[in-house]
């Protein structure tokens, strides 16, 4: 089967029949998955699975000090409980090298400098406030760092535009977007004991993967400005990406482990029939409290 979508190629917005989309789902292995994810990953597998495509799984546990192995298969019974099929691809804990070796090209394009600064002083220095929070200030982009103590490394985010120019990408529910990463500012690219931050991990992992649609949630959306910019400079496949709407809480607000959102695990251990929670939320009936967002 083929789905027709509008295909970013050469510059330019062209409409395709695409067959054979390679989608993903990346959960972070810090905590139980919640409805939230449950929808995510159908959302997902069905796009690839309805133009006979692949849809794979990665753990994202690149963040080492938060990650709980135990989680991954934690996450395998509950896909599987749902219902659905996937392939599994590397973790992002065996691909460090990969991500040492793009921050590496990036340092020597010039685009990234060490930063020393708190958390506690970005937010006392910061006069923007960004989709990630306080926009970094820039207080380390002119200073000597000392590289013997630890340090972040920060995109210089104006001087990586100034190089790539206008770019742009594609949602498939939002339409054609003209990438604003100045909006997100100096991002964090290499952490201070992590050989990749998020934004450099996912998108070295989904060109690795050979990912046509990156499907996420909305509160994503505005991290994709940032991966373009990656994808630019560093010479990556550009896909297009499917930002769905999010499930919200009965507050609300998205749905959160921190929250005690109910784990998909919980579910699964009480006997509830994990196929037929899929159907639901493929026809768009969701459990008393939770809500789908606005698109
Ligand atoms: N690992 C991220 C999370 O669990 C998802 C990243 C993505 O889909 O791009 O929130």
């Amino acid at each position: 089967m083929e789905s027709t979508r509008i295909f970013y190629d050469s510059g330019e917005f062209v409409t395709v029949n695409q067959s054979h989309e390679t989608t993903r789902f990346a959960p972070s292995p810090n905590g139980s998955l919640h409805l939230g994810h449950a929808f995510s990953a159908i959302i997902a597998h069905d796009l690839a699975k309805e133009t006979g495509g692949r849809f794979l799984l990665r753990i994202e546990d690149i963040d080492g000090a938060r990650s709980r192995p135990e989680l991954a298969d934690e996450f395998r019974e509950d896909l599987a409980w749902l219902g659905l099929e996937w392939e599994e691809v590397a973790a992002q804990s065996t691909r460090l090298e990969t991500y040492t070796k793009a921050a590496a090209r990036l340092r020597e394009m010039g685009l990234l400098y060490p930063c020393q600064c708190t958390r506690a002083e970005i937010k006392r220095a910061s006069t923007k406030f960004g989709p990630e929070g306080p926009v970094y200030p820039g207080t380390c982009k002119h200073k000597e760092i000392s590289q013997d103590i630890s340090v972040t490394w920060r995109l210089d985010t104006s001087a990586a535009i100034a190089q790539s120019g206008q770019l742009k990408w594609l949602d498939q529910l939002a339409g054609p977007q003209k990438a604003s990463p100045q909006m997100l500012g100096d991002v964090v690219l290499v952490r201070k004991d992590d050989p990749a931050s998020y934004h450099l991990a996912v998108t070295l992992d989904d060109a690795a993967d050979g990912i046509s649609l990156v499907t996420r949630g909305a509160d994503l959306f505005a991290a994709t400005h940032i991966h373009r910019l990656l994808q630019e400079l560093l010479e990556l496949p550009v896909p297009s990406w499917h930002h769905h709407v999010l499930l919200l809480d009965s507050a609300g607000e998205k749905l959160a482990k921190r929250k005690g959102s109910a784990s998909l695990s919980d579910m699964r251990r009480q006997g509830k029939d994990g196929r037929a929670l899929a159907a639901n939320l493929r026809a768009r009936v969701f459990p008393a409290g939770i809500s789908l967002g606005n698109a």
